[in-house]
């Protein structure tokens, strides 16, 4: 079971303007191969299916603290999405205006057609997100070899979405990603080493790029986030702590667990957009349809 608080990570930037395409871009990030929903789901499924957990627990518990916190970069990246498509088109109830005309030459119309302009489960290119990015073999070297590679090819999208889109709101959030996603790099690489003896960490940084090159990224790091794996829960997974441990491999800052969630913000208010009826429900039909309800 998980708990759902309604609180991000991180407090967004007023965002400079929209940017449907920046928007689009930023989708790789949600619903791509390398994206956070496929990371939410490639732990989660891990976790369901680990075998021999009570032997192997400190790697169940780390696999399980790590996919709780992917929910939370889903919202994220969200977010972000939502952020940059606001504003995109003109607001107001006149059709005739053609006020999603933008929405013609924005690179994925779907977010005019399918959403109230917000994000999607699909990728940069508007690809739906597919279970078949997830690898659960059961096998738990290898599927600790799949998550090492799938946070650096999560990585490297996340420093290529940073150099496409220079818009504050999407930075924050990418450099904050950056520094969470790196602790998972690191996590999987100590449990690799765990299980074979091989200095993993000796591999990093991948790309050969420090988070400390990226402002927003710094910034965390500078507070320690980068040293911290949360235990997502009041009670369990609290094994965590036999692998994220020592030093970490670029900085040698000592590595620690902390029970609980990182700092939360209240999410973005996102307005409504009559244009798109979203969310309709015109204010005095919902009077006429609470006064029928109550029979006056
Ligand atoms: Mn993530
Ligand atoms: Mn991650």
């Amino acid at each position: 079971m998980i708990v759902r608080i309604d609180q991000v990570p991180i407090q967004f930037p007023e965002p400079n303007g929209p940017s449907p395409n920046g928007a689009a871009a930023v989708q790789e990030l949600l619903g791509g191969k390398f994206g956070e929903m496929s990371t939410l789901m490639n732990y989660t499924f891990q976790s369901f299916n680990f075998r021999g957990r009570e032997r192997l627990r400190p790697y169940y518990d780390l696999i399980c603290n790590i996919a709780a916190e992917e929910y939370s970069h889903i919202e994220l990246v969200s977010y972000a999405i939502n952020l940059l498509l606001t504003g995109s088109t003109v607001r107001g109830m006149d059709p005739s205006k053609a006020p999603l005309k933008v929405a013609a030459d924005a690179r994925n119309a779907y977010h005019f057609l399918a959403s109230g302009q917000a994000a999607l489960p699909v990728d940069s290119m508007g690809n739906p997100w597919t279970g078949s990015y997830v690898t659960a073999t059961g096998n738990l070297k290898l599927d600790l070899l799949h998550n090492f590679f799938l946070e650096c090819g999560a990585r490297a999208n996340k420093m290529r979405v940073y150099e496409m889109v220079d818009d504050p709101a999407a930075r924050e959030m990418v450099g904050f990603l950056l520094v969470r996603g790196g602790v998972h790099i690191v996590a999987y690489a100590k449990a690799l080493e765990e299980v074979s003896g091989v200095d993993v960490g000796k591999l990093l940084p991948i790309p050969d790029l420090s988070n400390k090159a990226f402002p927003e990224a710094k910034k965390y790091e500078d507070a320690g986030l980068h040293q911290i794996l949360f235990q997502f829960s009041p009670n369990d997974y609290g094994q965590a702590d036999k692998i994220w441990k020592g030093a970490h491999p670029e900085d040698g800052s000592p590595l620690r667990v902390v029970q609980g969630m990182p700092q939360g913000f209240a999410p973005p208010v996102l307005e409504e957009e009559p244009q798109l009826s979203a969310p309709g429900m015109d204010p005095d039909m919902i009077a006429d349809m609470a006064k029928k309800v109550m029979g006056h």
